[in-house]
């Protein structure tokens, strides 16, 4: 031909090596950083709320930011599996805007399913799930959960929460698995089934494992929560929730930082989330507590140097303001101060609701005066492309409609009905009062028997959940109704109906929603809480509820009492008159699986994951205390049903009425639940070794 034809540009020459998906992860990231900006790359380590950018989705774009979040409540207005769907997008449509086209990242709380999503099947909080000691469930349930959120169009999940809860005046208890580390340990595999190991795997999510370290080891100061008393939460000092943990480093590590070890060494999850609490090694001088958040020898020495962390490190709500800069004697604001000493202690992702523009200003100048290392922040960014990548948020930015039935699907809400069966703690049962013939008359009482939203707890539609009809599902009348068609169910929720010819009672009290803080539900609404001892009062039954088991309990000839609470409750029971106590924590929107253990459908399982105090003055106490006395320690649990013929399971029978009569350690509960457990799940070589050191 007279005229040379132009090669066709090869692939290679029109589209950029971090956009095509055919190159090595390490490499697409190498290419992308080598074309950003700095700005861009600040840009990347911001995560704004929602709500910041509601108003105006071209902030997203302007503002270059990576990362958006719904905290507790934070919701749509279409608060429908759908709504999420496309919210998420047209906020990813901004974000595809951008010069480079980076796609965002969105994360949300699901800590107890996708609880700000109405209709998603909602699980028992932590503690219940700890009283299942079923690594294999809790595994199922992180799955359900990812495959929830990911069909909402949410590639991110803050949980699971590995705190280890030693003091029950924390409001967030509930969010633990329990007292103790091996336990706690034991049910992070809640975050294999989250994550499904490996990033990338279809329905599943990155998760974050949180608050790293120390959260539920936290001092309470009586002092403090003295000034506290009757000032709105916001008001407040803090004290226990966000507090400081005094404790030698070799405790510290035993206590709180070892339930983070089987996730993190083999690499199972891709993000880590900073306490807001402090810690104070007694070891360096009692009074010089560093903010987990300013942690360097936490975040980067221990977790990215010694475990080998690939992750990226995301710090929570504003938790970098309430790093103490010497400059700033209040210390409410965000100044270039604690900017650089977050990041230069290895946080990679700022989790900054409100002020995402102050942030990246400030993280800029540091960075231009040399405060911050360029290094450190392209380290930040490389971690936090690796994700997306790894996601392939790159490949699939947009989210579809193809699983939004998944959310609330009948598979998972007959998950969250086993789960909650087996978390059913049967703290005593007189007479063999549990469980229930089918046919009883049966008089249900008490605020917790008709009521899913306090059934549900906190983080649940809104940051602290909510009274009353809230979420679909099923309360735990609903349920008895369901699985005891033929009984004859008499509901009267403040017990003033008669109680004629009831076979039994049963009794549903406990606690009202709440999250964070003490715990307080307070309002105006709320005469008991400014009773002098108002640091313990959500420890004691409220003095209605008791008034509501004592009225019940006095009636009838069988008196069963269900605690729905996300901590233990002290009952009194001064004449004896209850004969069957249950723990039920908070089960979620499936209230039948409570009915299931109290009509004997299921055999009753559980096993206490903290110590149930005998009094308030006790707490905190945990097992391997001096002085140990609980009203029922760590590892109890009746069990009801299924094995009477077994010989090893009257053998811990056995051992655990010695433990109840002080005839053997307190101890021994804790062995007899293991040992117990390995029964359940066939593991019967375990059983009997674990059997044998308890019936020496
Ligand atoms: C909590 C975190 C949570 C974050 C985002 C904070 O108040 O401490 O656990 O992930 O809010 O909602």
């Amino acid at each position: 031909p007279l005229v040379a034809v132009p090669a066709a540009p090869s692939a290679a020459e029109t589209t950029p090596v971090y956009l095509n998906a055919k190159m090595p992860v390490e490499r697409r990231v190498a290419d992308l950083l080598g074309r950003m900006t700095l700005e861009e790359k600040i840009g990347q380590m911001t995560q704004a709320e929602r709500a910041a950018v509601t108003d105006d989705p071209t902030k997203v774009a302007t503002q270059r930011l990576g990362s958006l979040l719904s905290g507790g409540g934070s919701v749509p207005a279409d608060n429908t599996p759908a709504g999420w769907v496309r919210m998420v997008n047209t906020f990813q449509e901004q974000a595809l805007q951008t010069r480079l086209k980076i796609p965002l990242i969105y994360g949300i709380d699901a800590v107890h399913g996708h609880g700000n999503v109405h209709g998603a099947t909602i699980f028992p909080h932590n503690v219940g799930l700890g009283a299942t000691r079923d690594p294999r469930l809790v595994e199922r349930i992180g799955r359900a959960t990812a495959e929830e959120v990911r069909a909402t169009g949410i590639p991110w999940n803050f949980s699971p929460c590995l705190c280890v809860s030693r003091d029950e005046r924390w409001g967030r208890s509930y969010e633990s698995f329990g007292e103790d580390p091996a336990l706690v340990s034991r049910m992070s595999t809640i975050a294999e089934g989250l994550q499904g190991g490996r990033l990338g795997r279809d329905g599943r999510v990155l998760a974050t494992v949180k608050h790293f370290a120390g959260d539920g080891g936290t001092r309470y100061d009586a002092s403090v929560a003295e000034a506290n008393e009757g000032k709105p939460w916001w008001e407040q000092k803090y004290t226990i929730d966000q507090g400081v943990t005094v404790t030698s480093r070799a405790d510290f590590y035993r206590l709180h930082v070892a339930p983070y070890l089987p996730a993190l060494k083999a690499h199972r999850v891709g993000s880590v989330m900073p306490s807001f609490s402090s810690v104070d090694w007694t070891e360096d001088g009692v009074g010089n507590p560093i903010k987990m958040h300013a942690n360097r020898e936490l975040l980067t020495d221990l977790l990215k140097g010694r475990l080998g962390f690939k992750g990226f490190v995301i710090s929570d709500w504003e938790g970098i303001h309430q790093i103490p800069d010497p400059g700033e004697p209040d210390n409410t604001g965000l100044t270039a101060y604690k900017v650089r000493t977050a990041v230069n202690a290895g946080i990679d992702m700022f989790m900054q609701p409100n002020n995402a523009p102050q942030f990246q200003q400030l993280l800029l100048a540091e960075v231009q005066a040399g405060r911050v290392p360029q290094a450190r922040v392209d380290d930040a960014v490389r971690r936090i492309l690796t994700a997306k990548f790894q996601l392939g948020l790159f490949e699939r930015p947009y989210a579809t409609l193809d699983d939004v039935d998944q959310v609330g699907s009948a598979a998972h809400r007959a998950l969250g009905r086993e789960a909650v069966a087996k978390s059913q703690v049967l703290l005593k049962n007189t007479g063999g009062a549990l469980p229930l013939d089918s046919d009883a008359s049966v008089y249900v009482a008490g605020r917790n028997a008709d009521d899913i939203g306090n059934q549900a707890g906190g983080w649940t539609m809104t940051w602290q959940g909510e009274s009353g009809d809230i979420i679909p599902g099923t309360t735990i009348l609903e349920g008895i109704r369901e699985v005891a068609p033929k009984a004859k169910i008499t509901y009267s929720q403040d017990a003033s109906a008669p109680v004629e010819g009831a076979d039994v009672g049963v009794v549903v009290v406990g606690e009202t929603p709440y999250a964070e803080g003490y715990g307080d539900v307070g309002g105006p609404e709320c005469g008991w809480c400014s009773t002098p001892q108002q640091e313990q009062k959500s420890l004691t039954l409220q003095p209605a509820d008791q008034a509501v088991v004592d009225k019940v309990c006095a009636a009838v000839d069988k008196c069963v009492v269900l605690v729905v609470s996300g901590r233990p409750q002290i009952v009194a029971d001064p004449h004896g008159r209850i004969d069957a106590l249950v723990a039920s924590w908070l089960p979620g929107s499936e209230g039948a699986g409570v009915a299931d253990v109290l009509f004997g459908r299921r055999p009753f399982t559980g096993r206490l994951p903290v110590s149930w105090p005998a009094t308030a003055d006790q707490v905190p106490i945990n097992v391997g205390d001096a002085d140990y006395r609980p009203q029922y320690p760590f590892g109890w649990g009746l069990r009801t049903g299924t094995r009477h013929g077994d010989a090893a399971a009257r053998a811990l029978d056995k051992a655990q009425a010695a433990v109840i009569a002080g005839r053997a350690p307190a101890d021994w509960a804790r062995l007899i639940a293991d040992a117990d457990h390995a029964l359940l799940t066939g593991d019967r070589d375990r059983a009997l070794k674990l059997l044998a050191q308890v019936s020496r």
